[in-house]
């Protein structure tokens, strides 16, 4: 089975958010669980210095035929765009970089559009993944193109629109990260993608008067995934369906959800580099190391019985910060401190800075993007945050699982498939890892807390918990065995690897 997985960031070359660590473990694991995968990449400046050289000799210039594709004289290129074939660091993968120089060789988010063109060189992107779909490189053609989020959402189209009439050589498998980053786009730039003017309509890419790019891949895809059970039922409805509820009703015959994995070479704390003290739920001494090592460097008072509450996360609507922002004083005031790292919307970034300030050597604030703080983060903290208002999957709670820092979450998406509270009767049964709660409000939020402080102060039950919680497993080979049988339901007669 041949798969193409098709990515715009991939851990340790490029990361943002949860897609890039997803990007650096799936391929891998799909490949340990009998796929011949590559991975297909834009050529952002540290794609393009972190891949090594390819074994396989030669590059690809894409064809941009008149009338199809992405518009050669909207691409503001003086060069025609190439994929390279590399090799991915650590894992060791084939992989094709797409390169545009005038496009991708930018500083900074990869994501932000600074130049006004985002669209067409997504849909360049996606133009890329569709031609290597019909055989670009003519000793490896795709049985599958695994497609994600709204960066990649043309590329199922293109790959149909270029088979037309017939079948596509290559299946298509579309997954949503996040249903809320959709990819629009004014209506002007529907003529610079070379398709006919039929799919500028409601059963095409048109989306309220704009161009969406996710809408493309859901209409398009032979199969959607996303990346949780519960998001994927959530999304059917309109409360979470981001205006593409009905359009995933309509399909929800191919919609599935595959919940993500952890990358345990990568998050683990019985031999985390970031940890002076490595441990694990046998010899729990070293995780009140890790708390003193992450209070010192976070410049908090240093006091073994104080409660650390973490957040590492966007600070963005969608992860319902305001929430712990709210509560800031009266954490203090109960003796627990609050350490906070993130970066995202400036009232909030600013608000957690002004606690901070109230309450030096109570709550610390680190604002930025700062891969080490996270470990040190997950290590230290007894209670990893997580009241997002809806969350796919949620990694971080994963992390804080296998760290010992017990969830705090709110029951929606991947958040609810993965923690199971510690009601009365789960601590009962052994099988209480967090805590969670369902009501969307700093009231929901407050009992919640509560609740976790009252079984902090329980030590014996506490460390029963962390022990509970240290020993769950969400593997990515689980997630690859689930995705290779979905793309083998696509095509049933493609050979192993
Ligand atoms: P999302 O993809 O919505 O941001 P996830 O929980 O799926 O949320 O993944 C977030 C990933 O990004 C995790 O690996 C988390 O540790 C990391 N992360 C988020 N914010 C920061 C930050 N400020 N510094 C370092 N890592 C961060």
């Amino acid at each position: 089975m041949k798969v193409l997985y098709v990515c715009t960031e991939l851990f340790p070359l490029l990361k943002t958010g949860g897609l890039g660590d997803v990007s650096g473990a799936l391929p891998p694991a799909l490949r340990d669980a009998g796929c011949d995968v590559r991975v297909l990449l834009p050529g952002f400046p540290p794609i393009r210095s972190g891949v090594g050289p390819s074994r396989l000799p030669r590059s690809y210039p894409l064809q941009l035929p008149a009338g199809q594709g992405p518009r050669v004289e909207d691409l503001g290129l003086s060069e025609p765009p190439v994929v390279h074939p590399a090799t991915l660091p650590g894992s060791g993968l084939a992989a094709y970089v797409l390169e545009a120089r005038a496009l991708f060789d930018r500083p900074g988010n990869p994501y932000l559009d600074t130049h006004g063109d985002n669209g067409i060189r997504f849909a360049l992107l996606a133009w890329s993944a569709a031609c290597i779909g019909h055989g670009l490189d003519p000793h490896w053609q795709p049985d599958v193109l695994h497609c994600h989020d709204w960066h990649t959402g043309l590329a199922p189209l293109y790959l149909r629109q270029m088979a037309m009439p017939g079948p596509p050589p290559a299946a298509s498998v579309f997954t949503i990260h996040n249903l809320a980053y959709q990819g629009i786009f004014p209506d002007s730039l529907f003529g610079q993608l070379g398709l006919p003017e039929y799919l500028f309509g409601i059963d095409g890419i048109e989306f309220w008067g704009q161009v969406s790019f996710m809408k493309a891949g859901l209409q398009a895809a032979d199969r959607i995934t996303t990346v949780s059970p519960a998001y994927a039922r959530e999304i059917l409805e309109p409360e979470q369906g981001c205006g593409l509820d009905g359009l995933l009703r309509a399909r929800s015959a191919v919609v599935s959800g595959i919940l993500n994995g952890v990358d345990y070479e990568v998050w683990n704390p019985s031999r985390d580099g970031v940890l002076m003290h490595p441990y694990d739920w046998d010899s729990l001494a070293g995780k009140v190391k890790a708390k003193a090592q992450l209070q010192r460097r976070m410049g908090l008072q240093v006091r073994r019985d104080a409660m650390v509450f973490g957040v590492v996360s966007r600070l963005t609507e969608q992860k319902g910060l305001h929430l712990v922002e709210a509560l800031t004083d009266e954490l203090v005031s109960m003796g627990a401190q609050l350490a906070v790292l993130g970066a995202g919307d400036i009232p909030l970034e600013q608000a957690f800075l002004r606690a901070a300030a109230r309450h030096p050597g109570r709550i610390a604030v680190d604002i930025g993007y700062d891969e080490s703080l996270a470990h040190a983060i997950m290590g230290g903290a007894d209670v990893i945050m997580v009241p997002s208002r809806f969350e796919p999957c949620g990694l971080t709670q994963l992390y804080g699982l296998r760290y010992g820092a017990l969830p705090l979450v709110h029951r929606v998406g991947g958040l609810a498939d993965t923690v199971v509270d510690a009601s009365a009767q789960n601590l009962e049964a052994g099988f209480a890892t967090g805590f969670i709660f369902d009501e969307y409000t700093v009231q929901g939020l407050r009992t919640a807390l509560h609740r976790a402080l009252r079984l902090y102060a329980q030590p014996p039950a506490w460390a029963r918990v962390q022990q509970i919680a240290m020993r769950q497993r969400f593997d990515w080979g689980e997630a690859a065995a689930q995705y290779t049988s979905l793309y083998r339901s696509l095509k049933p007669d493609a050979a192993h690897a």
